[in-house]
């Protein structure tokens, strides 16, 4: 044992050791530390989490990543959004996921942090303000939300060490810590339940899935359909008519319907085009409508549509589908 690298944390306990830690051949004593990344996942010891820092670190190199791709665009152009999506696996999910067959997202400090850093990448893609609408960077580049990611992948695991053989350590683990949850006793499966109740659509979960390789599929089924009807839900606004409409064929039913790259981010091939259109489906135009809505954001009224007639053609809304499908006042309007 090597005793400079060696070092020991104490979990739990607000009083200092009373003497330092030696070895058997009493050489220097051990280093007692309050972090320390292990395999790349930070632990503390010192925080309310343990994983604490783990989500700050990964938060961080994220958004380190993000400001190098994007600082890229002065040299090689505007990044096309499926070029931007492919990137995102290849560079940005690594970090927000690393870690999160252990670091169960009970944590609500810690997971904001990496929802943060994926929410910045995506507004940043995109071309949308840092408080554009949530929903529609999901549903528009197909890249699904990391809490239900995470915890997706988390349930994944489950199912590989159950299907591994009875000898397996990993088995054995996974079945230690499904029998400690049946005595009541917190861990690694109750920190499963706990991540699943505190979706924004929560998922019940019963120990009996955890058990079977049908049990756990049919939970991965239940979160992707939390996943769906979380984003499908921030579709439906009055201020999107045209993200959450009718028409796009999109049904909370299927999360392939509610998360997909859209066609117009696929074949719109000029950025000044696709941004534009990005940001006209989210509410980020200078339409009279929105204009309005502004204006009524700072006294907390909402939107009076008799003040919205359209400045062009003097139809009572100036909206998305009155300027792209109503409105023939403009020429250069009219497609
Ligand atoms: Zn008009």
């Amino acid at each position: 044992m090597s005793v400079p690298k060696t070092k020991y944390m104490i979990f739990g306990s607000e009083v200092e050791p009373a003497g330092d830690l030696r070895t058997e051949r009493n050489e220097e004593p051990v280093n007692i530390v309050d972090r320390f990344p292990y395999c790349g996942v930070t632990f503390s010891s010192n925080t309310r989490h343990l994983f604490e820092h783990h989500y700050a670190v990964m938060a961080g190199k994220a958004t380190s990543v993000t400001n190098a791709l994007f600082a890229l665009e002065a040299h090689v152009g505007t990044l096309s959004v499926p070029d931007g999506a492919q990137l995102y696996y290849a560079r940005i999910d690594p970090y927000l996921t690393y870690g999160c067959e252990i670091a169960i997202d009970v944590d609500t400090v810690g997971i904001k942090k990496l929802e943060d850093a994926q929410l910045a990448y995506l507004r940043r893609l995109l071309g949308l303000h840092p408080r554009s609408i949530r929903a529609a960077l999901f549903s528009e580049t197909g890249i699904m939300p990391i809490r239900y990611r995470r915890i997706i992948l988390a349930l994944q695991y489950a199912k590989y060490a159950l299907s591994q053989q009875d000898s397996h350590f990993v088995k054995r683990t996974y079945q230690d810590a499904v029998s400690l949850f049946r005595q009541g006793k917190s861990g690694w499966v109750g920190d499963i339940q706990n991540c699943l109740s505190r979706l924004p659509v929560p998922v019940a979960m019963q120990v009996e899935s955890l058990e079977s390789i049908e049990g756990i599929e049919k939970l991965i089924e239940d979160v992707e359909k939390a996943c769906a009807q979380d984003v499908f839900d921030g579709m439906q606004s009055t201020k999107t008519p045209l993200l959450g409409g009718p028409n796009r064929g999109i049904s909370p039913e299927s999360i392939q319907s509610v998360l997909r790259l859209r066609k117009y981010l696929r074949f719109v091939t000029i950025p000044a085009h696709w941004k534009a259109l990005s940001q006209f489906i989210t509410a980020e135009h200078g339409l009279r409508v929105e204009i309005e809505r502004r204006s009524r954001r700072g006294d907390g009224t909402s939107a009076n549509t008799d003040t919205c007639r359209c400045r062009y053609c003097d139809a009572p809304v100036e909206n998305e589908l009155h300027a792209l499908f109503e409105c023939n006042r403009l020429p250069s309007l009219v497609a």
